[in-house]
Parts: C-alpha cells; sequence; structure tokens
C-alpha cells in the first residue's frame, strides 16, 4: 500500500517537472490571450485566429502563356496539307486533321505508300482513292494477311 502511494506521488513528481514548462507556456499564451483580446476590443472588431479561409485565388490554374487552342503550334505558320488539292491546314506531321487520320490508317494497316512520308512538304503527296465497300474490305484483309 504505502508502496504504491510512494510510487504514485514519484510519478506525479515527475510529470510536474517534464509538464513545467509546457505549464507555463501555457501561461504566458493565456496572457497573450487576453491582450489580443483587449487589442481586439480596443480596436474595434475580432482579430482572426488560425489559418482561416484560403486567399480566393489559392488553387487557381495557372493559365498557359501560350494562349489559342490546346495542342496547336504556337508559331502561326500556316502550312498546307501534303496532298495535293486538299487546301486544309498542316495539323500533324503536315497533313491536315483528316489526312493525318488517314494516315495513321495507313500506317497502321500497312498500306503507307512510299510518298506518304512524316513531315512531307505542303502538296507533295498524291491523295490516295481507297476501294470501298466488299472491295475495301477485301484488300484490307490482303493487307492484313500480308502483314
Ligand atoms: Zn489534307
Amino acid at each position: 500500500m504505502s508502496v504504491d502511494k510512494v510510487l504514485r506521488e514519484m510519478v506525479a513528481d515527475e510529470v510536474a517537472r517534464a509538464l513545467g514548462p509546457v505549464h507555463a507556456a501555457l501561461a504566458e499564451l493565456q496572457g497573450n490571450g487576453a491582450i489580443i483580446a483587449r487589442l481586439a476590443a480596443a480596436l474595434g472588431q475580432p482579430l482572426k485566429r488560425g489559418p482561416g479561409r484560403p486567399p480566393k485565388n489559392a488553387f487557381a490554374v495557372v493559365k498557359a502563356t501560350r494562349g489559342g487552342k490546346r495542342g496547336r503550334k504556337a508559331s502561326g505558320d500556316k502550312r498546307e496539307c501534303a496532298v495535293i488539292d486538299c487546301g486544309r491546314p498542316a495539323r500533324s506531321k503536315g497533313y491536315c486533321a483528316a489526312h493525318y487520320q488517314k494516315y495513321r490508317m495507313l500506317d497502321r494497316t500497312g498500306r503507307l505508300p512510299s510518298d506518304w512520308v512524316a513531315d512531307a512538304s505542303p502538296a507533295s503527296v498524291k491523295n490516295l482513292a481507297l476501294p470501298r465497300g466488299r472491295a475495301g474490305a477485301k484488300a484490307l484483309a490482303e493487307a492484313r494477311k500480308k502483314k
């Protein structure tokens, strides 16, 4: 029983010693709090505490400086499509959007003609009329078989 009491006292002393600085700091803070409250009263408005609301534009996305549409090249070079008689502006690898899709499809199916090169100069590539319908399906199947 007495051993228990002695142990308790020892622990209490140790805790008090360890928390001494914390208590002092807390007391000081409370004093500061009183000062802040008095200052606030004197200034006529309550002072904000803590981080509060973030400023309105804290999370605003920084706009790209390039401007214009996404994916477009900044330089306003108006190259024409590489396909003869197309006339649309080049968009990717020297081809307009439609002919670039055709280029990709021909490349994918292993039917890319030798003059359909990447970054071809404007109006330098002969357009390719692909067979439609059943003939087209047959040509595609044959191209796939070859591949
Ligand atoms: Zn084109």
